[in-house]
């Protein structure tokens, strides 16, 4: 299904996806490469830095959660991440929009590690609807949050957004907590493979090129760095009108009064259009802003360029090049002309590259748009996820959509599992990494202490043991009933 600029769908999860401002395809001035021949890499003994139980690629939402579970189940964990900090893009990617931890009924559907580390954070780090809201459908509470990326399709959500350097700490203590062995300023290059089975990786640092070895590999790169690498197959489908092809870079402005933009943008409708269709006349690829957790930061996603590839270096270079242009150029013309951005200011540019969608895994199992409507559960649910609009039930997560296909040895977690492009628009949101990351660190700590694959894990006690991890499954799944739920959680 193809997806046009301003049209509005169920189809799709987040208000920020619905288009409406006007994309263009861009040319590909740098990423058309010649033929320069190639290299022969000599073969090369290099040192092992660790041997584990459970290797975590990847600190991300997902890696996170994988990491943490894992080590509660008395796993020896090792997290490798190639940045100076956790969270991938929802601290380093400046996507501080956590949407959605509730179903359109307000129950707390997403639970586990993902609301534990919410809960960590400070009160003032997080801006969002207090719990006795959350299901609302009283128009001028909906109406009031749909402002603040909290309420969508008329319901009020626990979509709240976060202080990315909060969220950052609070992941890493808790890793630390869990005696996970963390390392930053590690890039994985190449899964070590024996007998066709991933037993590690080779990574690179400033110490060189060294190995690390491990019973299993959890895949967290959201790119399936290590699964493509090892040989399994993937799905990398691109519809160049649909916003999961699109990269950005997003940005923070801070010196802002989002409630005077607020009041603008919702109190004088007219004059907000046209100052959309000047500045979409001025840059072409023109951003609204969203609320953060202060009233004086604003959060621009950053704008969205298509036709580029989030595994070409030349491309990610280009986005990253015309983004950082464009958020001098809206700086200038949010100032000059937008209520509550008098006296902007360049806040930060986000370190890292906002990739939806590069490589998604072929699993064991695949989550589709035919599954909707069907409130089905699978018999190796590991995870609950609210629908993309209060027309369809809440959606079953397979484990098998973690497992790969054929490869041993290494589960997928995050945005890269197993599922169709339209279920992908739900599956790759910060709360879905989280679950599915919680059930990957579960799924391998159990693979690892019994000697098995991945795929052989005992699935009773797998969910037996997120349960006891907090997380929530359906345990009458056969009957699909959704269970009775404590609303619990931040406020
Ligand atoms: C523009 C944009 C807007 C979005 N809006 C929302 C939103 O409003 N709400 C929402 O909930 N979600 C949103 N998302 C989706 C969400 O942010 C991501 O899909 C989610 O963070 C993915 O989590 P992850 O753990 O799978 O991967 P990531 O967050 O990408 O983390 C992957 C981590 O792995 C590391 N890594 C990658 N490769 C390697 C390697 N080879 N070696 C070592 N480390 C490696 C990276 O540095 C990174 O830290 C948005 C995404 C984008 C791009």
């Amino acid at each position: 299904m193809k997806f046009k600029p301003g049209q509005r769908t169920d189809e799709r999860i987040l208000a920020s996806d619905i288009f409406e401002v006007e994309r263009f395809d861009v040319e590909r001035p740098r990423g058309a490469h010649l033929d320069l021949g190639t290299w022969q890499e000599a073969a090369r003994e290099i040192p092992v830095y660790r041997r584990c139980d459970v290797l975590v690629v990847g600190g991300g939402p997902s890696g996170t959660a994988a990491a943490v579970a894992a080590a509660r189940l008395g796993a020896d964990v090792a997290l490798l991440e190639r940045y100076n900090h956790l969270g991938g893009l929802s601290t380093g990617g400046l996507v501080i929009w956590i949407d959605r931890m509730t179903d359109w009924e307000g129950r707390h559907v997403i639970r586990g590690i993902g609301e534990e580390l919410l809960d960590r954070l400070p009160a003032d780090a997080v801006a969002g609807p207090a719990r006795s809201e959350w299901g609302s459908r009283d128009p001028a509470r909906a109406a009031h949050w749909a402002q603040r990326t909290a309420a969508y399709h008329g319901v009020v959500t626990w979509s709240p957004t976060v202080d990315p350097e909060r969220l950052k700490l609070a992941s890493q203590e808790l890793v630390l907590e869990t005696k996970v062995h963390l390392v930053y300023h590690c890039w994985a290059a190449a899964p070590l493979l024996e007998d066709g089975a991933v037993r590690g990786a080779i990574f690179e640092s400033k110490a060189g090129r060294q190995a690390l070895r491990a019973r299993v590999v959890v895949d967290a790169t959201g790119d399936g760095d290590l699964f493509a690498r090892a040989g399994a197959a993937f799905e990398s489908d691109i519809e160049r009108d649909d916003i999961h092809h699109c990269m950005n870079t997003a940005w923070l402005f801070g010196g802002v009064d989002m409630e005077r933009w607020l009041e603008f943008k919702a109190g004088q409708p007219e004059q907000f259009a046209a100052f959309m269709a000047r500045g979409r006349e001025r840059l072409r690829l023109f951003e609204r802003p969203f609320v953060s957790w202060r009233n004086d930061v604003a959060l621009f996603m950053g704008p969205r360029q298509s036709g580029f590839s989030a595994l070409d270096p030349d491309d990610q270079t280009e986005v990253e090049i015309r983004s950082h242009r464009l958020m001098a150029e809206h700086l200038e013309f949010y100032r000059a002309n937008a209520p509550g951005f008098g006296g902007a200011f360049l806040m930060l540019s986000a370190p890292q590259l906002g990739v939806r969608h590069s490589r998604r895994l072929v699993g064991v199992r695949r989550i589709t748009r035919a599954q909707w409507p069907t409130a089905a559960v699978f018999d190796d649910e590991v995870g609950v996820t609210p629908a993309v609009s209060p027309k369809f039930p809440n959606i079953s997560i397979p484990y098998g959509a973690l497992v790969p296909e054929k490869l041993d040895g290494l589960l997928a977690c995050g945005r890269h599992i197993a599922c169709d492009p339209s279920s992908h628009g739900f599956l790759r949101e910060i709360p879905q990494c989280w679950i599915t990351g919680q059930a990957a660190g579960v799924g391998a700590a159990l693979a690892a202490r019994d000697c098995v694959e991945p795929r052989a894990v005992d699935v009773g006690e797998l969910q037996a043991r997120l349960l006891g991890q907090g997380a929530h499954l359906r345990p009458d799944a056969a009957e699909g009933n959704e269970a009775p739920l404590e609303r619990s959680g931040a406020a």
